[in-house]
């Protein structure tokens, strides 16, 4: 069975049962305007699918708010701060783990928050990104009062709130495989975890309610990866029980 007959299949049972798939798109790493941001632009305005571009505050350059200016489909969210990494020697990597104090991170926020509503506006919605999807435990309390309503990380969330006040919302699908030369995984891969990821959201093995997350990475893919996500967000369009939700619905932002 290839992932696409997968993919029908189970989409076709939340039909049965009357439910909608709900599905979000992050991108991260965004700094500025090339070509590759304009292809999963130009890949949502075909589906009208919303996304969620995760941008970086201290490298951020002017061309990004001018290419997003064009494509309603754009949201922005935070992609921590400089997109740095602070892990000791032989640690993974992250820029926003526990060896810093929390206030030096929590100032890198701020800073970075008020740079991307500067420059973003209404356009930007104060949820917090990590780098490689990795933020210490003892940040996590101090960033509802830091002016963040969100978190995404990777990974079926453990719960609702990360933290009081700190509604979390991962992504599931990551078709990059990081440590073999940044290839794409191949379409039935990727379907694989996308319907793994439904499929516990239906048979209640995690949280129903948590919109499946895809998360692309526009300066790393190649054709074969776009083609994947053009004729994912086709299908899914084409789906009753599948709707993709923009980052203010699936984080329930007002
Ligand atoms: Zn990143």
């Amino acid at each position: 069975m290839t992932g696409w007959v997968a993919l029908e299949g189970e989409l076709d049972r939340w039909h049965a049962q009357g439910q909608v798939a709900t599905l979000w798109l992050r991108d991260d790493d965004a700094c500025r305007d090339t070509p590759a941001l304009r292809r999963l632009l130009m890949a949502a305005h075909a589906h009208a699918v919303p996304v969620a571009i995760a941008a970086i505050p201290a490298t951020l350059e002017a061309t990004l708010a001018g290419a997003l200016s064009r494509f309603d489909e754009a949201m922005v969210v935070q992609h921590g701060y400089a997109h740095r990494n602070h892990a000791s020697e032989g640690e993974r990597s992250a820029e926003l783990g526990d060896d810093r104090d929390v206030d030096v991170r929590l100032h890198e926020l701020r800073d970075g928050c008020e740079r991307l509503r500067s420059e973003f506006g209404d356009r930007f919605l104060p949820v917090l990104v990590p780098p490689w999807n990795r933020a210490g435990d003892a940040l996590l309390p101090s960033l509802a009062s830091a002016g963040f309503a969100g978190l995404s990380r990777f990974g079926p969330r453990p719960a609702i709130e990360a933290a009081p006040g700190l509604r979390q919302v991962n992504t599931h699908v990551d078709p990059i495989a990081w440590r073999r030369d940044r290839a794409f995984i191949g379409a039935d891969a990727a379907l694989e975890r996308l319907v793994a990821h439904l499929g516990g959201r239906r048979e209640r093995t995690c949280d129903a309610a948590e919109p499946s997350g895809l998360l692309t990475h526009h300066l790393a893919f190649d054709d074969a990866a776009w083609d994947f996500v053009d004729a994912l967000l086709a299908r899914t369009c084409r789906h009753p029980a599948a709707a993709w939700l923009d980052v203010a619905r699936a984080f329930a932002l007002p």
